[in-house]
């Protein structure tokens, strides 16, 4: 077979259409594709043993002899044995191979094999079940560090790593993707080397090269296409600039005074915004610390001058909050709000995007639907992205290209997640910060306990308790239907006893507190459902809200004193964080309620870190210590195009190297327009593709 990266996979000998369909699934497609599926570790099988040394842990190679014709026997339907003895001078070795009959005719009596798999000792019997095995003449999966890839059911790592091997030799002569000088600044290996030794590494070195390249690679083709993000926005050139007003009369809007912290942020927002420059602010601050307080101050400046502001929510729920108060603040200085979520009718979306145009509306609040194509603003000068971790920097940027030709709109962005400052100075690039250090006064720390199951009916009778007192409870469960392979609910075990909303509601309303009024949330309800739960709740028609992690971002509801978290070992410390931050938002002291059946201690002790501190910051630092960084930035919460070998928070010193070869590069040639940088810009469009506006 001639490989090129072309090749589709239903070319390679033994992958049919259903084999070609679980590739599929993992995103693999052609030769090419294979070349790019980096192992995620790699098994070490340099070392062949004989029969008596080979020791009886872990998988391992041993080199033998089959002593006689293996026997075949069906023990009863769907069960085949292949027995075998394999020798060398040492001893021998019996082999036995479940379900795989055609392993009688494919070992021989007088061959010699490798035989790779775990070794067990039974007094002076040595045994092997399923070894993979090749012969002594044609090793190409033993005698060598092997990878290990991701994989998917019915597609086994060793027909992974085939497949593999023979789309290699398609990496014979691939272009080479990085400038020359790069690479030699930079000591990289180069490309077709990388490519053949990140799958079959020669040895531990070969391997420490090709990861490197490869990793640098992908963190270049990153700081480049950041880098194209980031001038768009200077191209814009100027930002509009919004004189300030009176501060006086917002604050008279506000029920109560500011904060000294709230007071220096807006303050600064307002310098911001009076300059020429368009602003570019994270505004960070704790749950509770009155971030919205400052959006809403911004959206006031811009509507000051006749110009629009929009703010992006990360889900509709919290969409519809922010409708809803800053409606009711601002009103009454006449600045008109407006919302707009995917879930609107035609029509009400229609009058809604018109009145935009129109410049009818000063101050929209919205989801993503906001960046969907057909809206257009009148004069957007400010950008409010709320609980910006939810959205991606491409997402940011096609909002902001909203702004029309000539000025580029205010930025601010509003995170409850403190990330480290290296990581945030790549994303954001230029921000400036603003920390929101202080809670209002008045608040209670939020008490947090950490329960078990056998204190349930106290834990309810304190739910009781709080509702007589007229305050509301939220419950949190981790799932929203039962699992239908889960244990009972009060069974024994915890760890597939996972509390369900739908069926939990059901059980409380009937047997627990038939007389309280329950309602129930969660994210495969209709959003006009979802909507319709939220406000009963806010306005307390609902006494208790049965919910899942929908309610983790923004929802505010001061009165809701008490937040029960079941099954809490499942979540992690920043979203317990998260969902504790629902309650102490107002007057009331206020509890957390962490209820687990864990018998883990590990995860014992890092509840009782979450009882112990309500420092978003420090919890933060605990998670990365616990989850490691992988975890933390796993779900493209940066909105970052995903690595597949480099570790953003783990690779910094590659990372800052990398960003400084793609400074040199775009000093020489900004627009990448030179024929020999062609092959970066292709690739950097490739990485950034769900962004195809940022090379405009
Ligand atoms: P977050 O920073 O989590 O977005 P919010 O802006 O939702 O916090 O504010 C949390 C709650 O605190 C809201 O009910 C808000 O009205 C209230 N709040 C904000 N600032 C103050 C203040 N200075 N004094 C009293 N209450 C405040
Ligand atoms: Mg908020």
């Amino acid at each position: 077979m001639d490989v090129t990266p072309g090749t589709p996979l239903t070319d390679f000998p033994g992958v049919g259409e259903a084999r070609a369909k679980k590739l599929e699934k993992l995103g693999l497609t052609t030769a090419g594709d294979l070349l790019t599926w980096y192992p995620r570790d790699y098994e070490d099988r340099r070392k062949i043993y004989t029969v008596a040394e080979a020791p009886p842990e872990g998988r391992v190679c041993v080199a033998a002899m089959a002593a006689e014709h293996p026997r075949l026997s069906r023990i009863r339907k769907g069960l085949e044995l292949v027995q075998v003895k394999v020798v060398d001078h040492t001893g021998a070795l019996h082999l036995t191979f479940f379900n795989q009959g055609y392993i009688e005719r494919a070992i021989r009596a007088g061959e010699e094999y490798i035989f790779y798999g775990a070794v067990e000792v039974q007094g002076r019997r040595r045994t092997m079940v399923n070894p993979i095995f090749e012969r002594m003449d044609k090793q190409s999966f033993t005698g060598r560090i092997m990878p290990v890839y991701r994989l998917t059911a019915g597609i086994s790592n060793h027909m992974l790593a085939a497949l593999v091997r023979q789309a290699l030799p398609c990496a014979q002569g691939i272009p080479e993707t990085l400038p020359q000088h790069i690479r030699q600044a930079h000591s990289l290996a180069a490309a077709e080397f990388s490519v053949k030794n990140i799958h079959f590494p020669e040895d531990e070195k070969a391997l420490a090269l090709a990861r490197r390249r490869l990793a640098f690679e992908e963190l270049f083709y990153l700081a480049v296409g950041l880098h194209f993000l980031k001038s768009r926005r200077g191209r814009e050139g100027e930002g509009f600039p919004i004189p300030p007003r009176p501060k006086g009369d917002f604050l008279a809007l506000l029920p109560f005074a500011p904060t000294g912290a709230q007071s220096r942020v807006m303050d600064e927002v307002s310098a911001d915004m009076a300059g020429g420059r368009p602003m570019n602010r994270l505004v960070q601050g704790d749950v509770g610390s009155g971030k919205t307080v400052v959006a809403a101050y911004a959206g006031w400046l811009c509507a000051g001058t006749g110009c629009q502001g929009a703010l992006m929510a990360p889900t509709e729920v919290l969409a519809e909050q922010h409708y809803k108060s800053l409606s009711a603040l601002l009103a009454p200085a006449g600045v008109r709000v407006g919302l707009l979520t995917g879930s609107m009718t035609a029509a009400e979306k229609k009058k809604t995007r018109s009145a935009l145009e129109a410049g009818d509306i000063d101050f929209i609040v919205g989801t993503h639907a906001l960046i969907s194509e057909g809206v257009a603003f009148r004069r957007l000068a400010l950008i409010v992205a709320d609980e910006q971790h939810r959205f991606g920097v491409a997402q940011r940027a096609a909002l902001a290209a909203k702004g029309g030709e000539n000025a580029a709109p205010h930025v601010l962005v509003m995170s409850a997640t403190p990330i480290p400052r290296t990581l945030a100075l790549i994303i954001y690039g230029d921000l400036d910060v603003s920390v929101i250090d202080q809670l209002p006064p008045g608040r209670t720390p939020i008490a947090t306990y950490v329960v078990r199951e056998d204190k349930r009916q106290r834990m309810y009778n304190f739910v009781r308790k709080q509702v007589a007192e007229g305050r509301q409870v939220y419950i949190i469960c981790p799932a929203v239907e039962e699992n239908p392979d889960a244990a009972l609910p009060g069974e024994e075990s915890p760890a597939l006893n996972l509390k369900a909303v739908k069926t939990y509601a059901d059980k409380l309303q009937r047997e627990v507190f038939p007389d309280l009024r329950l309602g129930i949330l969660h994210g495969k309800m209709k959003p006009r459902e979802k909507e319709a739960a939220m406000s009963a709740f806010s306005s307390g028609q609902t006494q208790v809200l049965v919910a899942t992690t929908v309610v983790e971002v923004g929802v505010d509801v001061p009165n809701a004193s008490l937040i029960i978290i079941e099954n809490a070992d499942r979540f992690g410390l920043s979203q317990l964080h998260q969902l504790r931050g629902r309650v102490g938002r107002g007057q009331h002291p206020s509890h957390c309620v962490l209820i687990t059946g864990t018998r883990s201690l590990e995860a014992m002790e890092r509840l009782h870190t979450l009882a112990s501190t309500t420092d978003g910051f420090k919890i933060s630092e605990e998670d990365l210590k616990a989850r490691g960084p992988g975890d933390f930035f796993g779900n493209r919460q940066h909105g970052l195009p995903q690595m597949k070998l480099a570790d953003l928070a783990g690779d910094m010193r590659l990372l800052s190297q990398a960003q400084e070869a793609a400074r040199t590069l775009l000093d020489q040639d900004p627009r990448l327009t030179r024929p020999e940088n062609r092959p970066v810009w292709e690739r950097v469009r490739r990485l950034f593709a769900d962004t195809p506006d940022i090379f405009n």
